[in-house]
């Protein structure tokens, strides 16, 4: 990928914004269990930073999905997962499918509030019976007149205890499961909604996530996104963003993990010399960077071929597989170099090897990616290359 001027004027936004609004105040917003998302992403906002690839006719930049790989890459600068998780949420998982397909009226009264940063969306797919089976889930949508009644609920849900609204993928017939989905926009504040208390997680401590309860919840029709019916197929299409944002967003956050390794390495004497001078450690860490450099290549090629107007699934999904995994590695290999400092709970090492863990299971697991990984390439049993 060639990187202009423009590329790197927004790096720098991004890297100022990171440094001079969101580090300083990290350590607190992760003890507290949430960060003031509203305030924040009104700022960001204010920066174009929510609408980078969105359209200039709602307050977004217009730019090509490059200038989003980018943004993603230097939030990652940010010393923990939950924030830019709840960013990506806003920019590439709750507005990809309205922003592409959404009426003119829906983009006016969503997309233009969530890339100005007045409103903070969640996407709500998964259920407690339904994860890496989308197809499966429950939550449906009935219609009444104009309006769809919906009842259900949605599990784990990001950002969901202070959004303004859901992007809502929902039956909305009785239909085959591939046929019978439509991702509808719901604002949170509709009679009917409830949420449970925060979930108390592992790792992305400072973003907040709740289930999302559904009882009776009344929407006019003309909220739905595209047709009746074409939810699932958008929701795949919308995870391409998903994955190629959490892909690029790793990338800084693991590159930070081996040079506060190394820096912790070179102070810290055992058996009389410095750890860092040990070459089963400098040989691993700079093997760590290699893997770092080879998955920047991949999501950097993934960018490009979707600038293009190429289906990404395959390179997408190979790119958050080897997200998750390297993830796992790095701030493993990293934690071990730290000893027993590296097994407290505020080493940013242990924050990074809590946090990552969940890109091997969000957003579509490891297991999930390896399947379409094999469809694409044909060796799933009865099916043909496509
Ligand atoms: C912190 C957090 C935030 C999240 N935010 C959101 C959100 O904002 N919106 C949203 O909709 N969802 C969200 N999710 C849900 C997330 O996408 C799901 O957890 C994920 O898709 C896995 O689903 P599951 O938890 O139901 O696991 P399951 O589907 O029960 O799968 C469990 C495990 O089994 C394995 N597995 C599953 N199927 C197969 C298979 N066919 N072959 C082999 N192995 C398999 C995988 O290892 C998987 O991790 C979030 C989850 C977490 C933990």
């Amino acid at each position: 990928m060639i990187f202009t001027p423009e590329h790197e004027a927004l790096r720098q936004t991004v890297r100022a914004f990171v440094e001079r609004e969101i580090n300083p105040h990290v350590d607190a917003w992760e003890k507290a269990g949430r960060f003031p998302i509203h305030a924040l992403f009104r700022q960001a906002g204010e920066l174009g930073l929510l609408g980078i690839s969105k359209p200039e006719q709602f307050g977004g930049m217009g730019l090509d999905y490059s200038y989003s790989v980018v943004a993603a890459e230097e939030f990652g600068r940010i010393h923990c997962g939950g924030i830019p998780m709840a960013i990506g949420v806003q920019t590439d998982m709750c507005t990809p499918a309205l922003a592409r397909f959404g009426s003119d009226s829906l983009r006016e009264e969503f997309l233009r509030p969530a890339i100005s940063g007045e409103q903070v969306g969640c996407i709500g797919v998964s259920e407690v019976g339904a994860g890496s089976d989308v197809a499966g889930l429950k939550t449906h949508a009935r219609k009444d007149g104009d309006d769809y009644v919906i009842n259900g609920s949605k599990m784990w849900i990001t950002n969901s205890p202070s959004a303004d609204f859901i992007c809502l993928l929902a039956n909305t017939s009785d239909d085959k499961p591939h046929i019978n989905k439509s991702l509808i926009m719901v604002p949170m504040n509709s009679p009917g909604i409830s949420l449970s208390a925060p979930l108390d997680k592992l790792g992305m401590r400072s973003s907040e996530t709740a289930q999302v309860f559904f009882d009776d919840v009344r929407v006019p029709q003309r909220n739905r996104i595209g047709h009746e019916g074409a939810g699932f197929m958008m929701q795949m299409l919308q995870f391409q963003e998903e994955r190629l944002f959490g892909a690029a967003n790793m990338l800084k956050g693991l590159e930070h993990c081996i040079d506060s390794t190394i820096e912790y390495c070179r102070e810290r004497q055992t058996f009389g010399t410095r750890l860092i001078d040990n070459q089963v450690i400098h040989f691993r860490l700079a093997e760590l960077q290699t893997e770092i450099e080879c998955l920047r290549a991949l999501v950097y090629q993934a960018t490009e071929q979707y600038v293009r107007g190429q289906d990404v699934t395959r390179l997408a999904s190979m790119a958050k597989l080897k997200a998750g995994r390297l993830g796992r590695e790095v701030s493993d290999s990293c934690l071990q170099y730290w000893g027993g400092m590296g097994f407290m709970w505020d080493n940013p090492v242990a924050r990074a090897y809590r946090d990552v863990r969940l890109v091997s299971i969000g957003g579509g697991a490891d297991e999930i990616m390896l399947g379409i990984i094999c469809k694409l390439m044909g060796i799933l049993p009865g099916k043909k290359k496509p």
